[in-house]
């Protein structure tokens, strides 16, 4: 057999057939869920100028050092954009929503880069879906964000669903900086010990020794002082008021003084959803607060929190759960012989599909059998039969497709109504 001449580049993915029809669902899903609960869609570019990433997610990052698709077509430099919140708080400054006076909550979807070494469930050319919560502090409102997420996840069907959870506190000085010095501190007797990664990150960024997943440097990190236990009395009573709103949503999670996450704009409640279905890419999705980033892009300064969620391993959960594996079935196929039937069909299809229907017909010639036995692998519910003798009477047959079903000969206009008797909730 011939190889394709050209194929999808190595880390990205073309979505078709059964998981095509997860990912629709998947997208669908979010957007009637965050519109519930009073998110707008937002739609920014896929790049922007590198500054912006540089800026927001911290020069310091793996995804800044070195997964950005950076280029430069004049003296400008451009980055496909490796996550979607800079974009959104961006697009939140440019446009003045800062000045609403208000909690402003966005939602956006679309693929995302990172030159990461590809893997079952880690791309290139990935998907995300988020939302954004800008203009509040409200420890609830760190509660009512995670178990959207949670939520969300139910209604794709995904079970069994983990959360971490942890607050990193904030940039005061007796918080974060003095837990960060205090993290060093624990960390340099023992430096030699840890990866070659950790040693580089001592003085930049230490927090990411938290969460290597070298086993060596796992073991070690557990002896190291947690952040929880660090935190400023501000911080300390927000992360206790959030988990405590969690749990009164219904929301176990737990507590986990490892998870920093990678990006520098977090700050407080960061959280991590997890799927067993995933294997060593387990992260299904996951976010935090950014109380210091619109200040960090310009704007005053603005508490906000936000979570992004993983489509491919929504993809790999939603399958492992046996959800929507199937074809979305056809409600109506039309099945014809003769040249004139054809003609009608088609017409007919047209009107069923202006009602409402999804409708379809063969356009390849194929015999009567043929096409009921495409009807078939096309799930469709209900196939009409047309022939041109019928057509010349005014008649066509429907049949019901679900096994143990009848067929009807009834007159063309009633065809509408026999159909909506056939179809479930017609
Ligand atoms: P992050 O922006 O790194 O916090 O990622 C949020 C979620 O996006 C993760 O939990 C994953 O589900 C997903 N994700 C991140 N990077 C990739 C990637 N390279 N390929 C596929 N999914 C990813």
């Amino acid at each position: 057999m011939n190889r394709p001449q050209f194929r999808a580049i190595e880390g990205t993915r073309d979505y078709f057939g059964p998981e095509g029809d997860r990912f629709d669902k998947a997208l669908s899903l979010a957007a009637e869920l965050f519109r519930n609960y009073g998110y707008a869609r937002v739609r920014t570019p896929v790049f922007e100028g590198t500054d912006l990433f540089a800026r927001s997610i911290g020069a310091a990052t793996d995804i800044v050092e070195k997964e950005m698709y950076t280029f430069s077509p004049g003296s400008d430099s451009l980055t496909l954009r490796p996550e979607g919140t800079a974009g959104a708080v961006r697009a939140y400054l440019q446009h003045g929503m800062d000045k609403q006076n208000g909690l402003v909550k966005l939602w956006y979807e679309g693929p995302m880069f990172r030159r990461e070494r590809p893997q079952k469930g880690r791309q290139r050319q990935f998907h995300q879906i988020g939302v954004e919560a800008i203009g509040s502090p409200d420890p609830l409102l760190d509660a009512e964000i995670v178990s959207l997420g949670l939520r969300y996840y139910e209604r794709v069907g995904i079970a069994g669903v983990g959360l971490r959870l942890n607050s990193i506190g904030c940039r005061k000085e007796e918080c974060r900086p003095r837990y960060r010095r205090l993290l060093q501190e624990a960390i340099r007797p023992n430096l030699g010990r840890f990866c070659k990664n950790c040693q580089a990150r001592f003085e930049r960024n230490v927090l990411r020794t938290l969460d290597c997943k070298i086993p060596q440097c796992r073991e070690l990190a557990q002896s190291l002082p947690k952040s929880h236990e660090n935190l400023c009395p501000e911080c300390a009573e927000h992360f206790a008021a959030a988990g405590e709103a969690l749990l009164a949503l219904g929301a176990p999670f737990v507590l986990d003084p490892t998870l920093v996450r990678g990006l520098d704009y977090y700050a407080r409640t960061v959280f991590e959803f997890t799927h067993p279905a995933l294997g060593a890419q387990n992260a299904i999705g996951g976010g935090g607060r950014y109380d210091g980033l619109v200040e960090e892009l310009g704007g005053e300064a603005t508490p906000a929190i936000g979570f992004a969620l993983g489509v491919e391993r929504i993809l790999i959960a939603m399958e492992a759960a046996g959800t929507c594996a199937c074809s979305i079935p056809l409600q109506v196929f039309g099945a014809t012989r003769g040249k004139a039937a054809h003609r009608a069909m088609a017409g007919l299809a047209a009107r069923l599909r202006a009602a409402g229907l999804s409708a379809d017909l063969d356009y390849q010639g194929r015999s009567l059998k043929a096409q009921l036995r495409l009807a078939n692998r096309r799930n469709a519910m209900c196939c009409l039969i047309l022939g041109d003798d019928e057509l010349e009477r005014g008649e066509i047959t429907v049949k019901d497709m679900a096994e143990g079903g009848g067929q009807a000969t009834v007159s063309l206009f009633d065809c509408l109504e026999k159909i909506r008797e056939i179809l479930p909730c017609g």
